[in-house]
């Protein structure tokens, strides 16, 4: 093995060393927002406005289809931490697929210096 080729092996198995720590994960954003009630007197509809909220809420999109839900205060910090794996995953996977597409360009080239060598 070219010490380029080890080199790369032992880079991608790190990034599946670090995949193998992710487990529960979401894809989406975070956002908050606020909200003014059905009330004529409530303090949201006062001067200035005191609205509602905040209230949490994570969108995405899988599958071309777009959703949302609400996530409750107490979550947030798991949510938060899922939605950073998330971001993890996508970037390792990422740069497995940078180190695996030169890997695979190396064994190209060993091949076919292998088979250069036996017809001559
Ligand atoms: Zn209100």
């Amino acid at each position: 093995m070219k010490p380029n080729e080890e080199k790369l092996i032992r880079r991608i198995e790190k990034v599946k060393m670090r995949l193998h720590e992710i487990t529960d994960m979401r894809p989406g954003k975070l956002s908050q927002q606020y909200n003014v009630c059905g009330s004529p007197t409530c303090k949201c509809k006062a001067n200035p406005p005191q609205k509602h909220g905040p209230y949490y809420q994570i969108s995405f999109t899988r599958k071309g289809k777009s959703s949302s839900r609400f996530v409750k205060k107490e979550d947030l910090e798991l949510v938060r931490r899922q939605l950073r794996d998330y971001v993890r995953l996508r970037a390792l996977v990422d740069e497995w697929i940078d180190l695996g597409g030169e890997l695979a360009e190396l064994r190209l080239e060993a091949e076919r210096e292998t088979r250069s060598r036996s017809s001559a």
